[in-house]
């Protein structure tokens, strides 16, 4: 028993803060200081000579505005420090080519966000079955939503610790999401069988198995009126506004109604993928997956004008779904999954794998009848079936021939498929 090693984990909790009224207004209060403060940093920033832009001077500038301007003060200082961090880090990650130069903050397009940066702060107490009681610095004591798997408390290890958070408001209110880390078990391998996964045309996920997760509309036929009713709304509304008009009030309503059903949509269908994804990662040692570049993929497809893309209407087709369905989001999620139920995941190389027959490994053009059928060429073979299904078998095959990609080079692109050994023992 004593012989079990523990590994750090480090993940976020979301959860719903049910924040008074007046405790709103002082959260959305704090969030446009926040803003207010990264704009007046970026103003300094561009106002500096360059060998002037140190930590420490922005630092001392910030200080000094926090003395100047009352309606600063709001924000706590802990949470002015963290815009002060992410606004160099942000000019890291652009110097270092990750992301692009920091610019100022629109009121209307900046997600309203606040900072609070150490755990100890938050002194979270649990006081039913269903909420628990976090410190908002200068807001209070408010409730939010607990759920199992918060991993902190009286029965669990007594190192998992809460190290930060993070308030952020979307179309459904205002969230915290906590910054957890925690010391577990390291998992024993998972002895499961492997498994190659689609991305699905005609359903979300297809297993080389045969399996199928699939999933209904993400709004009731009555919320999708709504929202249809409410976008031409809110179109008619804009087509009716002068020029230069500020937009209306009503306007505004409309769109935020319309974000709420659009956020709901949305978690509905990460509640469907952490279901799935959980449920493969339970019954699989070992998932293969295409290595897919999506960002590259949605690009690609139209081309340009002197050298336009060929079949853009199936390849938007494709990455649509792909898109819809959030395929790098069930990446990222299986990826943590299997690592923490001792499984392991695999990308291989995507090209052919929808036109190469899994019966007999011959590549035909024209194979893929439809979107949904697949029929081999092949006169000796004939095979037919899901196309969905014929791809996934394909993927695990790459895996199985070993051209499973080494985690480095899936990460730059497909560069060369190198060999790995299938089951990484460590
Ligand atoms: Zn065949």
């Amino acid at each position: 028993m004593s012989q079990e090693t523990l590994v750090k984990r480090q993940f976020g909790h979301r959860a719903r803060l049910a924040l008074a009224p007046a405790q709103g207004l002082k959260t959305d209060n704090q969030a446009h200081v926040a803003r207010t403060m990264w704009n007046l940093l970026h103003g300094w920033w561009q106002m500096m000579p360059k060998e002037m832009r140190t930590l420490a001077n922005a630092d001392a500038a910030i200080r000094q505005a926090r003395d100047d301007i009352d309606f600063l003060a709001a924000l706590p200082a802990q949470a002015a420090q963290a815009v002060l961090k992410t606004y160099f880090q942000t000019w890291k990650n652009c110097w270092e080519g990750r992301a692009d130069a920091p610019s100022f903050k629109g009121r209307f397009r900046t997600v309203m966000s606040v900072d609070i940066p150490q755990g100890r702060d938050l002194n979270i107490t649990r006081v039913h079955r269903r909420w628990g009681m976090v410190n908002i610095p200068k807001v209070g004591r408010v409730r939010f939503r607990w759920t199992e798997d918060l991993p902190v408390g009286k029965r669990t290890n007594p190192e998992n610790r809460i190290t930060g958070a993070r308030l952020i408001k979307d179309a459904l209110g205002w969230h915290i999401a906590f910054r957890v880390q925690t010391l577990e078990a390291a998992p024993s391998p998972h002895q499961g069988p492997e498994v190659g996964i689609d991305v699905g045309v005609t359903v979300p996920i297809a297993l080389s198995d045969g399996e199928t997760y699939e999933h209904g509309e993400w709004l009731t036929q009555r919320e999708q009126a709504k929202l249809l009713h409410l976008e031409r709304r809110a179109a008619q509304r804009k087509q009716h506004r002068k020029p230069g008009e500020r937009t209306s009030r009503r306007l505004h309503h409309t769109y935020d109604r319309i974000a709420g059903l659009r956020a709901k949509a949305k978690r509905r269908a990460l509640d469907w993928q952490h279901q799935t994804t959980t449920a493969i990662t339970r019954a699989y040692g070992t998932i293969v997956v295409e290595a897919l570049t999506i960002t590259n993929m949605v690009k690609s497809a139209k081309g340009t004008i002197e050298n336009p893309g060929k079949k853009v209407a199936q390849k938007s087709g494709l990455n649509r779904s792909v898109s819809r369905e959030a395929w790098g989001r069930t990446v990222t999620m299986l990826t943590y999954k299997t690592a923490r139920h001792g499984g392991t995941l695999h990308k291989v190389p995507a090209p052919g794998t929808s036109q190469r027959c899994s019966a007999c490994g011959f590549t035909t053009p024209g194979s893929r009848e439809s979107q949904a059928m697949f029929s081999c060429k092949n006169p000796d073979c004939g095979w037919s079936g899901n196309a969905d299904h014929n791809a996934s078998r394909n993927v695990l095959h790459l895996y199985r021939m070993g051209l499973a990609l080494t985690p480095a080079a899936g990460r730059a692109g497909v560069r060369r498929a190198k060999r790995v050994k299938p089951a990484t023992a460590r």
